[in-house]
Order: C-alpha cells, then sequence, then structure tokens
C-alpha cells in the first residue's frame, strides 16, 4: 500500500495525487490520502509520517511538495522511513544514490533514464548536460547519467552563458521550473532533449522548460509536455511502491 501525505489545497498538488492514486488503483496496489488543513503544525504532520512509519500495512510514503510555508520540508522528508522513502528523499537513499549502494531513488531522474534507454539513445560516453540543481530532479539525475557512463555537466542559475554548455549536449534534461526557456538555438543538432518541467500558464495549460515548437526540428528525439516525463515519474512511482513492499517481506 502507498500512502500520501498531503496538507493545504494547490490544485496542482491534487492532479498529481488523483493521478498517482489512479495508477495504483490500475496495477493493483492500494493507496491512501492523508490530508491536512494548510495550517497544521509541523508537529501533527510529523506525528503522521512517524505512524505510516509504524505501520506494517503500508509499503510505500510519500510526503506531496510542497508543503504550506511554515513547515520545514526537508525536516518532514528526514522523518519518513528510508525504507518506505518512495521518492528517495530521505538522506540515506540520496547517501545510497550517491555511493552506487541499493536503495529507493526518486522517480523523476529514474523515469527519465528509463526513457532514454528504451529510446536506444546511446548513453556511455555522451555529454549530458542537466538544467537544475534540485535534490528531487538535477542533483539525482546528474548521479544517475554518471552511472550510465555519461560526461555530465550541471548548470543552474549562475551558470555563464548557458547556450554554449546546452549546444554541447547529446543529451539535455531541462528541470529549471521555467516556461518554455530552452530554444532550438540552444540544442546541438540531433541531441536527445527530455523536458521534466510542468509550468501552469496563464490560460491553465501546463508548459514545459522546453520550447517544443522551435526545439523540435533540431533535435533527434524529444518528450512532450504534457506526457513524457510526467507519466514515466508515476511508473517508477509504482516500480518503487512495489520494491519497497517487497524488501519489506
Ligand atoms: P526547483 O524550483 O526546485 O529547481 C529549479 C532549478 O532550476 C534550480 O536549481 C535553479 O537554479 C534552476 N534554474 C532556475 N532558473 C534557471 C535559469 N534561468 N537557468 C538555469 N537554471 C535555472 O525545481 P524542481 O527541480 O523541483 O522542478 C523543476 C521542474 O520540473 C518544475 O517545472 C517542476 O514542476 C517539474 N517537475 C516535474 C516532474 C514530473 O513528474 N514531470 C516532477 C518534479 C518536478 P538555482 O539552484 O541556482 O536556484
Amino acid at each position: 500500500m502507498l500512502a500520501v501525505i498531503v496538507a493545504g489545497d494547490n490544485a496542482d498538488s491534487e492532479i498529481y495525487i488523483r493521478n498517482k492514486i489512479k495508477a495504483c488503483a490500475e496495477v493493483g496496489i492500494e493507496s491512501r490520502v492523508l490530508r491536512f488543513p494548510a495550517d497544521v503544525s509541523q508537529d501533527a504532520l510529523l506525528r503522521a509520517i512517524r505512524n505510516v512509519n509504524d505501520d506494517p500495512g503500508i509499503d510505500g510514503l510519500l510526503v506531496q511538495s510542497p508543503l504550506p510555508k511554515h513547515v520545514d520540508e526537508r525536516a518532514m522528508f528526514n522523518a519518513i522511513d528510508p525504507e518506505k522513502d518512495v521518492d528517495g528523499l530521505h538522506p540515506q537513499n540520496a547517501g545510497a544514490l550517491m555511493t552506487g549502494t541499493d536503495g529507493l531513488f526518486a522517480c523523476t531522474p529514474k523515469g527519465c533514464i528509463e526513457l532514454l534507454k528504451r529510446a536506444g539513445v546511446p548513453l556511455a560516453g555522451s555529454n549530458a548536460v542537466v538544467l537544475g540543481r534540485s535534490n528531487i530532479v538535477g542533483k539525482p539525475m546528474a548521479i544517475l547519467l554518471l552511472q550510465e557512463h555519461c560526461t555530465v555537466t550541471v548548470c543552474h542559475s549562475k551558470t555563464r552563458d548557458l547556450s554554449a554548455v546546452t549546444r554541447g549536449a547529446d543529451i539535455l534534461i531541462a528541470a529549471i521550473r521555467q516556461p518554455r526557456f530552452v530554444t532550438g538555438d540552444m540544442i546541438k543538432p540531433g541531441a536527445a532533449v527530455i523536458d521534466v518541467g510542468i509550468n501552469r500558464m496563464p490560460d491553465g495549460k501546463a508548459a514545459g522548460d522546453v520550447d517544443f515548437e522551435s526545439v523540435f526540428p533540431v533535435a533527434g528525439w524529444i518528450t512532450k509536455v504534457p506526457g513524457g516525463v510526467g507519466p514515466m515519474t508515476i511508473a517508477m512511482l509504482l516500480q518503487n511502491t512495489l520494491e519497497a513492499a517487497e524488501n519489506a517481506r
């Protein structure tokens, strides 16, 4: 069983949770959503996490981000039992990823690797550029690419001459929360472009971090938003939940 802890009302979070619950049902994984109001105390959330940790009937737990501003997200992630940490955010799992040992690893980067492999994109020796350095996407993405023998560059908001870096990328992963930021002139012809971004536009539609129209004619492979990485993230969540359940037994 997968448990999801959610606090406050965030329209995007609701969509993500609904998709995750639906996917669980489709493959026969039970799920439970534990909802808390936006003014929930940090202690109450910590108690809820510990209750899930102690419940042998629950195999996986994810704490849906973003949490209300007064809650220390890192303290919440640190409180999750690493064996149930299906988002791979506990330091024990992040450390396992870093050292190449067994653990539960972040779903989105895992999904990106699966996409690249299944599309037949050459990984070993390729120049991979990751835009973004968050704990949930950018950093684990860079480590997974390194494990696949890519030569990895990580860029962020202080990177100088970003286009010069991206134009050297055989594989470009965009996870910067900037709608349609990556344009065709920033792409090496034939590159594999993975768009992780989900940005809510004023018209309510979702836009990626990649300008699909201008990048599509240049790239060799490209993912779309919506589609592409989002469904793969959910698939990896199911895989992590199954893995946690198997490990527990
Ligand atoms: P964060 O906001 O935590 O991190 C964004 C990163 O992008 C930071 O490292 C930041 O740099 C960097 N950045 C911001 N602006 C620029 C810029 N102009 N040039 C270069 N780097 C920049 O985002 P997340 O990692 O959580 O998410 C990234 C995107 O992926 C979001 O759009 C999110 O919605 C989406 N997402 C999609 C998922 C899916 O399932 N498809 C799952 C998770 C996230 P700095 O560190 O210097 O501030």
